[in-house]
């Protein structure tokens, strides 16, 4: 491990924005990004002219939103079906093979960069720099997996043994993987997801969410057209009870899901009920994410950080920042200055390029956000709420807790839950992050490398983030997921995620 000292001696900008500086070559999306001209959030624009077509491109594309019918039971069951048939034949296509369709997938997906941010805009209500950032992401995954897949998938391995005998280890693909993925990501995660699984050398069947539908359609006629078999990838569209029979079908190999806690233990039982073949889960689940900011570290920087990690993408990001728990002697300045940053947010149409909050996923969704917001003005001390414009949007709220035991589940939305602690109940700060039960990311502020280190050794949580914010994580170079109630452990965008995909296999001749 890079010793935290190390890190500390690094430019801020090396810290604080990895992404832009992990991905320089990445072409950006048509001719609406040009390097000279840059926003005050780092994003770079072009010409006006460009903008606005893109803007235009949004529109058109929210006037096209069609309804997109459900699936019944007998077509997904149809879907799988179609999948076990197709399996046998991707299962044995080279993975040089499989892997130039994933760089095909990803060289499409930039050359239409512009169609597809209109489409998150348009459908995942994401702002600009979300919607870019979304596309790059989803060009990495196909980019990272065919890498990662043409080094596992391969070849065997030789496994030199002291008797007259050859072996080798070889992966292979499982069967039908089920790919279940949420709204808030509905192109990287369904991308990543069913890329992962294909590469791996399964026939998949997709459930995206019933909120993004379309989105997933078109990335699935992309794969198409990048080279997977059409009886290779299958789309099943429909809400939480299509995913539920697609779960329970007795021909599937594998699920690959990322969602709720709660949508995922549904599912680890639906497969533990059946009978026939041991069917693995991998599950990517939410999480009550903390950061610590003790009295040394740099109120600035924790401002920008708390910000950007609580409130961008309106918090609905699995990462997203929950629960600061922020030393007392500075905490008052600390909640001032975060509060003061907050009231610059501009909240409203994520088409606007000046907005940084965009709305919530769906009316449901600010239900829930307003009711919670409505329980902790009783129970918690309001440090700053604001102004929402009418619609589908929740303003950012700060709250001051007593104890973060009052929070006791995931709050998805832009509501930062503070917690004050004394320098010398530190350990009693980890203990209410342990008690929560998840392990997803954890941020960091403080200048004494003793601290960090002791955290560190101390957390058991998937994405630990120092001196920076705790959000974004880059495909291959920070490997990300959860363990506890945040999922089954392994890491997207991680070397070992696609070995969890398939069987292994090992062949010993006599010779
Ligand atoms: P959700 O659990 O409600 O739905 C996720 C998917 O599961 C959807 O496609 C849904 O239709 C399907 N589903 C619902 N009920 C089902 C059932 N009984 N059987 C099978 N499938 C079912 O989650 P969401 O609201 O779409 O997404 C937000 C959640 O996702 C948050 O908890 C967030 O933290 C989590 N998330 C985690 C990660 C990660 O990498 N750990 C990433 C993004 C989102």
């Amino acid at each position: 491990r890079v010793p935290v000292s190390a890190l500390l001696q690094r430019p801020a900008d090396a810290i604080v924005r990895p992404q832009a500086a992990a991905h320089p070559k990445i072409p950006l999306p048509c001719d609406l990004f040009a390097p000279d001209r840059r926003n005050s959030r780092g994003i770079e624009f072009g010409e006006r002219a460009a903008l606005d077509r893109l803007l235009t491109d949004v529109r058109a594309e929210t006037a096209r939103l069609e309804v997109i019918a459900d699936a019944s039971p007998d077509q997904a069951s149809a879907a799988v079906a179609a999948a076990r048939a197709g399996f046998a034949a991707w299962s044995r296509t080279p993975a040089g093979g499989r892997a130039a369709a994933l760089e095909q997938a990803a060289h499409l997906l930039e050359s239409r960069g512009a169609h597809f941010i209109a489409l998150l805009q348009a459908e995942g209500g994401k702002t600009l720099d979300d919607a870019l950032s979304e596309l790059r992401e989803a060009a990495d995954f196909c980019r990272y997996y065919a890498a990662q897949g043409r080094k596992l998938f391969g070849g065997e391995a030789a496994m030199p043994g002291p008797t007259g005998e050859s072996n080798a280890l070889a992966l292979r693909g499982r069967g039908v993987f089920v790919a279940i993925s949420p709204w808030n990501f509905p192109l990287a995660i369904f991308l990543g997801q069913v890329t992962a699984a294909l590469m791996a050398g399964n026939s998949v069947v997709a459930k995206p969410a019933e909120q993004t539908p379309r989105i997933a359609r078109e990335a699935v006629a992309l794969l198409h057209e990048a080279g997977i078999p059409k009886s290779a990838l299958h789309l099943v569209t429909g809400d939480g009870r299509i995913g539920a029979v697609l779960a329970a079908h007795a021909d599937i190999a594998g699920v690959v899901f990322t969602g709720s806690t709660e949508v995922a233990r549904l599912i680890n039982r639906t497969l533990a009920a059946k009978d026939g073949p041991i069917v693995p889960l991998i599950a990517e689940t939410g999480g009550i994410n903390a950061m610590i900011a003790d009295a040394t570290a740099l109120p600035e920087q924790v401002t920008d950080d708390v910000v950007t990690s609580a409130f961008r993408s309106a918090g609905q990001r699995c990462s997203a920042l929950r629960l600061l728990f922020v030393q007392e002697d500075v905490a008052d300045r600390m909640i001032e200055m975060i509060a003061g940053a907050a009231r610059e947010l501009i909240i409203g149409d994520p088409s606007d390029v000046a907005t940084h909050v965009g709305p919530v996923i769906d009316e449901e969704a600010k239900q829930r956000l307003d009711a919670h917001i409505a329980r902790m003005k009783h129970e918690a001390r309001l440090h700053f709420a604001g102004h929402a414009p009418e619609g589908c949007f929740v303003a950012p709220h700060i709250f001051e807790l007593r104890e973060p035991g009052q929070l006791t589940e995931e709050v998805f939305g832009p509501i930062l839950h503070a917690v004050r602690y004394r320098a010398e109940n530190l350990e009693r700060v980890l203990q209410g992050i342990e008690r929560t039960g998840y392990g997803l990311t954890l941020g960091v502020h403080s200048r004494i490398d003793d601290t960090i280190e002791a955290i560190i050794d101390r957390a058991q949580v998937g994405n630990i983030y120092v001196n920076r914010n705790m959000i974004g994580a880059v495909v291959g170079v920070q490997p990300f997921g959860g363990n506890g109630l945040s999922g089954t452990g392994p890491k997207a965008g991680g070397p070992h995620y696609l070995s969890r995909f398939a069987t292994e296999q090992t062949v010993t001749i006599n010779t």
